[in-house]
């Protein structure tokens, strides 16, 4: 890996945005093909997305990670069913590695503007490190990878330690502290029980109660006879992976409000609560009031059995300013605390990314989306010619695994991009037609879905328009069989000169 020189303009046939789990794979299936005029450029010191940046304590997967891996890469080693976060950024730097691309990849270069270039029939992208002439432009900036934080007034002049999950700052000992800990999303849950077993207290603020599915077991370790079988016999992994698939996929219907199902999943996660809570006061406060599937459904852990323990306040509101060293509930309840740790998401329905890239009229992607993100397929707009947007509109899951989905957007690209080179394709852009069409059968699927209709706010729902932008509201292969191949009919081509 190296950097970029900034004097001149580096040409290069197709160029991509980050190097989390689509760069890399996108990586892995280029340098198999053959293909090696492509560079991938990274701001931050090293690969890995979202499992770089989130090393907070308790970070793990809640997707088994047989099924949370690539399919033409599997991995024997996995420690446990579950992995850990840092196996996983383990796993994305080997993926690196052993495929050979590292040279590839150009570290600590963030992409400042990328605009399309319509005489030279090119994307121009400017860096913190050189500038990059590209005939093909990828956004590979994943979901996760912008932090939110709420704006809390006084935060600025509270005089303890203050940082966000994905942004841990292990320079600071947070042994025998007070901790307010903001937020019931998959980060906070994980993070919870291990910030309650060194602290001196935690509040936890809970603006919205969770739903859990039932604890299964899932997070054991494999034996190492498991990881030999697994060694010698990869097929034994491809069973693995395809029996959590259907499994998983089985937990799509519900989220369409098919109404036995939504019934019974929403009465299995009650029980887990009513059997893991006595006290009926701080049971209703555990409540959720609203449809379970709203919100991702998350992996249990130890939340409650961490809700009981004698250092923990539950403040079943959102946190709403700070006085001080004071935080203060929606309720008017306040709190002394040494630390705030906001476990309050991603910017994931306005990425960043889409206000840097500029289009055939000089419009942003973000300007071109003021009514949300949409594109073809989940991957191409109008006005954005060579652009694929990979983790844009509708590719998020809450039921399955979201390196099914990237998968299929890699195959994508490299479909086009064979098609583009078999036909001698100058440009493609998708009609304004054919995304009109894809965005209409979308919303028809989401239409009553529990993201749009369950009586919560989600990250899911662009708030501008209550669209649902960011999930995909229909099973994961359903994504793969119409979505994972170039359709020409869909675009209007030139051909090269
Ligand atoms: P999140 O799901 O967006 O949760 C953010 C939390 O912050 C919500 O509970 C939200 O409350 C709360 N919040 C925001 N402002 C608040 C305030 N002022 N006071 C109190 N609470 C406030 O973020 P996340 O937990 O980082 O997870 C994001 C996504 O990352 C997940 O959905 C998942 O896709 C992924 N993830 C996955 C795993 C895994 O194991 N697979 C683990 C971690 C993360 P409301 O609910 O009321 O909005």
């Amino acid at each position: 890996m190296s950097s970029a020189n900034p004097a001149r303009v580096t040409e290069v046939e197709l160029l991509a945005i980050g190097a989390g789990f689509t760069g890399i794979g996108l990586g892995i299936k280029l340098t198999r093909q053959g293909f090696h005029d492509f560079v991938i450029l990274e701001r931050a010191g090293d690969v890995g997305g979202t499992w770089r940046d989130n090393t907070y304590p308790g970070v793990a997967c809640d997707v088994p990670a047989h099924l949370y891996s690539f399919s033409f890469k599997l991995n024997p080693h996995w420690s446990k069913i579950q992995a850990p976060g840092a196996e996983i950024w383990k796993y994305l730097r080997d993926c690196v590695t052993d495929e050979g691309f590292s040279d590839k990849i150009r570290l600590n270069t963030d992409v400042t503007r990328a605009t399309w270039d319509e005489d030279a029939r090119r994307w121009l992208v400017e860096t913190t490190n050189g500038t990059w002439s590209a005939k093909f432009l990828v956004t590979a900036c994943g979901h996760l990878s912008d932090t939110r934080m709420p704006n809390i007034p006084g935060l600025d002049s509270f005089p303890g330690d203050i940082f966000h999950t994905a942004r841990w700052n292990h320079d600071v000992s947070l042994e025998g502290k007070r901790i307010a800990l903001i937020g019931t999303g998959a980060s906070a849950v994980q993070v919870f029980p291990e910030l309650q077993e060194i602290a001196s207290s935690v509040v936890l603020f809970q603006r919205s109660a969770p739903y859990f599915f039932i604890p299964s077991g899932k997070h054991q370790a494999f034996t190492d006879a498991q990881r030999r079988l697994f060694e010698r016999y990869p097929q034994a992994m491809r069973d693995v992976r395809a029996e959590i698939f259907w499994y998983s996929e089985g937990n799509f219907p519900p989220r369409i409000q098919v109404p036995k199902l939504l019934e019974k999943a929403r009465k299995a996660s009650l029980d887990y609560l009513e059997a893991s809570i006595s006290d009926p006061e701080l049971r209703a406060k555990l409540t959720p009031n609203y449809e379970i599937g709203c919100k991702r459904i998350l992996g249990p852990g130890r939340f409650y059995a961490t809700i009981l323990q004698e250092n923990v306040t539950l403040e079943a509101s959102a946190l709403t300013r700070v006085e001080g060293s004071t935080v203060y509930g929606a309720e008017g309840n306040g709190y002394e605390v040494d630390a705030i740790i906001f476990a309050t998401g991603f910017d994931a329905t306005e990425p960043k990314f889409a206000s840097i890239i500029h289009g055939i009229d000089g419009e942003s992607l973000a300007e071109s989306w003021v009514d949300g993100m949409k594109a073809t397929a989940s991957i191409t707009t109008p006005g954005f010619p060579n652009l694929f947007i990979t983790n844009g509109p509708n590719t998020s899951l809450g039921h399955n695994s979201a390196v099914y989905i990237i998968e299929s957007q890699i195959d994508y690209i490299v479909d086009t991009m064979n098609y583009i080179h078999s036909q001698g394709v100058d440009t493609f852009e998708t009609t304004p037609e054919s995304e009109a069409a894809y965005v209409d059968s979308v919303a028809a699927r989401a239409e009553g879905s529990v993201w749009l209709a369950g009586g919560c706010n989600n990250w899911y729902v662009d708030r501008r328009t209550h669209r649902l932008t960011v999930s995909w509201p229909d099973f994961a292969y359903q994504f793969r069989q119409e979505n994972a191949h170039f359709n020409p009919a869909e675009y209007t081509l030139e051909l090269s000169q």
